[in-house]
């Protein structure tokens, strides 16, 4: 049978060529990059290119990448890193309603910590209005931390915008840039951001591996203890094989940004004007035009996501109800309850994620097939009156 893969928000197969590279660099340069010999220098050589390459990319200076264990950790370098660095100047934390749980449930634990944290609300298109962390900035504020791109509904916020305010008033801007680097721009410049955070695996690298930006004149307290690698903020000997296949991945996905971007566009715009047109009483979650150009979610009223991702699953199309982690609870997803979704539409949301090897084959038969599931559950449904 046909498998069509519309999960890649959720992560992406490796680029081939990026398999290659790791593969080459296991073998061949498997020094210690702190090692003083000729093999911990020939790796420590080919750590510091993909630093370099990193940089380049996200227009920032080479000694402000900090190579991580992915998304989640870099997450919690900036957010924890930052906060207990700079404790003695405040206490207050700003983030949004909708992050990551990488961002979400480490704010949490922030609280158990003594720190005050607000949660911004969105729009119900799932976008933040900056004058909303305006009105939420207190005297001891000394961090604010919002998602460049959502994971779960697509949304991008005005980071730019933001930035400007967090620089105005002297206080540290992280972004979770999980979704967007690889995807669309993150010139951190442009974003004005401090802190931003990146995962390999969202773009075609390997797992396990990520980085933080930070930028030079920020202090943070590390998170792991031990060796002094990474300027002393990262302790542990660099996976220098899955850090060169980011550098790699990232380069390929930049390189193919413009076009496979457009081309993602149109998929998608198809996949949500179908839903939207040939079946009844369904929604599109997220604002209509700024979101990636991968992601389209819906909420298909009077039946449950759970039941039409597994009807899906028989067809071998496999998308996402609610995001990776909530998927096993019964709990409806934090983002579409901060978007204003009542519990109902919520349980009725998908997600589906277009990738680069996403074909225009695949979204026909995945329109097709969701029309017949759609019209299926719902003559089964106690709950369809239409
Ligand atoms: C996937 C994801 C993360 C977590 O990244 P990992 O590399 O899987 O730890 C964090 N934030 C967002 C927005 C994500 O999509």
């Amino acid at each position: 049978m046909k498998r069509i893969y519309l999960d890649y928000a959720a992560t992406t197969p490796i680029d081939p060529g990026v398999s290659e590279k790791i593969n080459k660099i296991s073998f061949e340069l498997f020094g210690n990059p702190s090692s003083l010999h000729s093999f911990g220098r020939e790796a420590g050589n080919a750590l510091e290119e993909s630093r370099k390459q990193i940089a380049s990319i996200i227009n920032a200076r080479p000694d402000e990448i900090i190579f991580t264990s992915g998304g989640t950790e870099s997450d919690n370098l900036a957010v924890k890193g930052a906060a207990f660095a700079n404790r003695k100047k405040g206490n207050h934390i700003i983030t949004s309603a909708i992050e990551h749980h990488a961002v979400h449930e480490t704010c949490k634990y922030l609280e158990t910590s003594g720190f005050d944290v607000t949660y911004i609300g969105t729009d119900s298109n799932g976008v933040i209005e900056p004058d909303e962390i305006k009105k939420a900035l207190k005297k001891d504020t000394i961090l604010i931390s919002i998602m460049h791109a959502n994971n779960e509904i697509g949304s991008i916020q005005p980071i730019g915008e933001i930035g400007k305010l967090a620089r105005k008033y002297g206080i540290i801007f992280h972004t979770d840039a999980v979704q967007s680097t690889g995807h669309i721009d993150t010139d951190v410049e442009l974003l004005n951001v401090d802190l931003l955070s990146a995962s390999a695996h969202k773009f075609y690298g390997p797992k396990g591996v990520g980085f933080l930006y930070k930028k030079n004149n920020i202090v943070l307290d590390p998170q792991l203890h031990g060796g002094s690698q990474e300027f002393g903020l990262r302790a542990s000997t660099q996976n220098l094989p899955g850090i060169a296949g980011m550098a790699h991945a990232l380069e390929i996905a930049v390189k193919e940004l413009n076009t496979e971007s457009k081309r993602q566009v149109f998929l998608r715009d198809k996949l949500i004007n179908s839903v939207l047109n040939n079946i009844s009483n369904t929604k599109l979650n997220g604002h209509r035009t700024k979101r990636l150009p991968n992601n389209a979610n819906f909420s298909f009223s009077f039946i449950e996501g759970e039941a039409i991702l597994l009807s899906l699953d028989f067809e071998g199309i496999a998308a996402s109800s609610g995001s990776a982690c909530s998927s096993s609870s019964f709990a409806p997803s934090h983002v579409l309850e901060a978007i204003g979704l009542d519990v109902e539409t919520a349980r009725g949301s998908l997600r589906f994620s277009i990738g680069k090897y996403t074909t225009e084959e695949d979204i026909d038969f995945t329109i097709k097939s969701l029309e017949k599931i759609i019209t299926k559950l719902r003559k089964m449904s106690p709950l369809c009156r239409s």
